[in-house]
């Protein structure tokens, strides 16, 4: 039997903003032992849970196969005062809320036998001290809203490419002209985060980086900057635009406030192309996926200078929280800057390959 860990134990990590619209909503009886207090599917699709505070829970993935859909369990501490299942529909078959020992709620998620799920594209990321949500993401939005309601489509869905592990990808060498963008520089330091980290040596250093790499897999890199120099977001688009190239991306870190530690995770913005949209979701996957337990704060158009003005496709990767608990610390490792490198350039690289 194939199963593994999605990501376990996990952080707890306050998000701000979760405020979905419940269509299911069973609160457990208060008097169980389990940790589980009610679990809801959003409106949004994502999986939602309430539980005792400061617990740590597991999530499985169990691939489908022959006549048996593809299962995600849930196990929290405690058991549950009954057991029970309820019928879901479309692509979403059954929930059930299981007893597998006496000290075990097992929330469990069966969809229909051919739904196709991605566990490297899911994360169970903790919304509060007592809150968890479970994207089941790549599944069309459109599919998930009706979800409920009785109207859920088959499933057709496509999942996402899974952000791999393996070696880079190459591309036809000398085919592809990139554009890498490392934020700020010289007396702009960007954000300033947890230690007086600063976005700017932070960004420099995955930049040069990711450029080394994708020059390694045959790609043509431009870089806007290799130092730590002021250039004006003005000559950073002129240079772009100058270079022909096929992607852009510009690498930052995100900032907050000192007194928000808990707010941590990754966004990838894009200015309205599809394209840059597609390089944008490519980015963001891979970043995710070495980023285990920061909130994936999705893909978003945003109006940048340097993404709104290139005329290429571009995105702006927002490798972190410099003023996250969670983040920080990671950002100020080099291995952590290695990888996030490497992501963003298997993203690029997935991205220019058609991926
Ligand atoms: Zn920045």
């Amino acid at each position: 039997m194939f199963h593994r860990p999605l990501l376990g134990p996990l952080s707890r990590v306050l998000l701000s903003g979760v405020a979905p619209v419940a269509l299911l909503l069973c609160a457990l009886p208060a008097e169980a032992a389990s940790a589980l207090a009610a679990w809801r599917i959003a409106r949004d699709g994502a999986l939602e849970l309430r539980t005792s505070p400061s617990i740590t829970l597991t999530a499985f993935y169990e691939a489908g196969k022959g006549g048996v859909g593809p299962r995600i369990w849930i196990d929290l501490p405690g058991a549950p005062s009954r057991t029970r299942s309820i019928r879901g529909n479309g692509a979403l078959k059954e929930i059930r809320i299981g007893k597998p020992d006496p000290n075990t709620t097992r929330l469990v998620l069966e969809f229909v036998p051919g739904t196709r799920l991605n566990p490297r594209n899911m994360r169970l990321v903790g919304t509060a001290r007592d809150r968890w949500r479970l994207e089941l993401e790549g599944l069309r939005s459109g599919s998930i809203a009706s979800l409920g309601e009785g109207s859920l489509e088959a499933p057709t869905v496509a999942w996402s490419r899974p952000a791999s592990t393996g070696p880079l990808p190459s591309v036809p060498r000398g085919r592809f002209t990139v554009v890498i963008d490392p934020g700020h520089g010289g007396p702009d330091p960007g954000a300033i985060g947890i230690g007086g980290l600063r976005e700017t040596d932070v960004v420099l250093d995955i930049s040069l980086q990711a450029a080394r790499l994708l020059q390694s897999r045959g790609v043509r890199v431009v870089m806007t900057r290799t130092s730590e120099v002021d250039v004006d977001l003005p000559p950073r688009v002129s240079l772009a635009n100058s270079s022909r190239a096929h992607a852009f991306v510009s690498i930052h870190a995100n900032a907050l406030s000192m007194a928000r530690p808990d707010v941590n995770g990754i966004e990838t913005f894009y200015f309205q192309s599809s394209l840059s949209k597609a390089l944008a979701s490519s980015v963001q996957r891979e970043v995710v996926g070495v980023s285990p337990g920061s909130p994936n704060r999705g893909v978003k158009p945003g109006r940048f200078f340097v993404i709104r003005r290139t005329v290429m496709p571009a995105a702006l990767v927002e490798t972190g929280f410099l003023t996250g608990n969670l983040d920080s610390p990671r950002l100020a490792t080099a291995s952590h800057r290695s990888q996030l490198a490497n992501a963003i350039a298997r993203g690029i690289l997935n991205y220019l390959g058609g991926g």
